[in-house]
């Protein structure tokens, strides 16, 4: 399977799914679609850019300060509008679920800590439980990314921005961990990718 056909497919599956079966986006005014920093953005997968061959207007695609595996570029993806959803980056699409994976190699699906600030869903996990089709859906999009190399090397070196997110609220949110619980900081979907 070609890059293309890969992500084709993983768009496709998160397509119609939603983190909630209501609209989320009136819970919070869209929060996680309207950054007040103009450079603030998506971290694209890697080869996700073949999506977007032709950038629509409402994107930008710049490199990132970010890297992976052997000190490769991540791409970042800036919206400055309402963007065609059927376009809209992976990211966007599982957000506010993210891949992690351990030292021991082991991968799951969980809330992504670094949606905290933003997302009531991130939150509040318990007084929001995300519905289950978008759950199954991130997780099948994921059992297909990881057998590419790369994405793996990249979700790797996301889950280091994951664990020092959880440090810091720890640090500096103690108030919004204890609310999430121990828990709903883990893993909500395991299984074999
Ligand atoms: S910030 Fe969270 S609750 Fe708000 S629209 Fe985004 S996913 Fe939904
Ligand atoms: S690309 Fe779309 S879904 Fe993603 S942050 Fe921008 S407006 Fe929101």
């Amino acid at each position: 399977m070609t890059r293309r056909e890969l992500y084709e497919k993983v768009y496709d599956i998160l397509d119609k799914v939603t983190p909630l079966q209501s609209d989320c986006g009136e819970l919070c005014g869209k929060a996680c679609c309207k950054s007040p920093d103009e450079d603030a953005g998506m971290y694209l997968f890697p080869g996700e850019e073949v999506m977007f061959s032709e950038v629509p207007s409402w994107l930008k695609i710049e490199p990132s300060d970010f890297t992976y595996g052997n000190n490769k570029t991540v791409l970042i993806a800036i919206c400055s509008d309402k963007c065609q959803r059927e376009l809209r980056p992976l990211a966007c699409r599982i957000f506010p679920l993210t891949p992690y994976m351990n030292r021991n190699g082991v991968m799951d699906i969980r809330i992504d800590p670094r949606a905290v600030p933003m997302c009531p869903l991130a939150r509040q996990p318990v007084s929001y439980s995300l519905d289950k089709d978008f759950i199954d859906a991130v997780s099948k999009a994921f059992r297909l990314l990881v057998k590419d190399k790369e994405i793996l090397s990249f979700i790797s070196a996301v889950s280091g921005l994951i664990d020092e997110q959880e440090r810091l609220l720890d640090l500096f949110a103690p108030g919004y961990n204890r609310n999430r619980g121990k828990k709903q900081r883990g893993a909500i979907r395991r299984e074999r990718y």
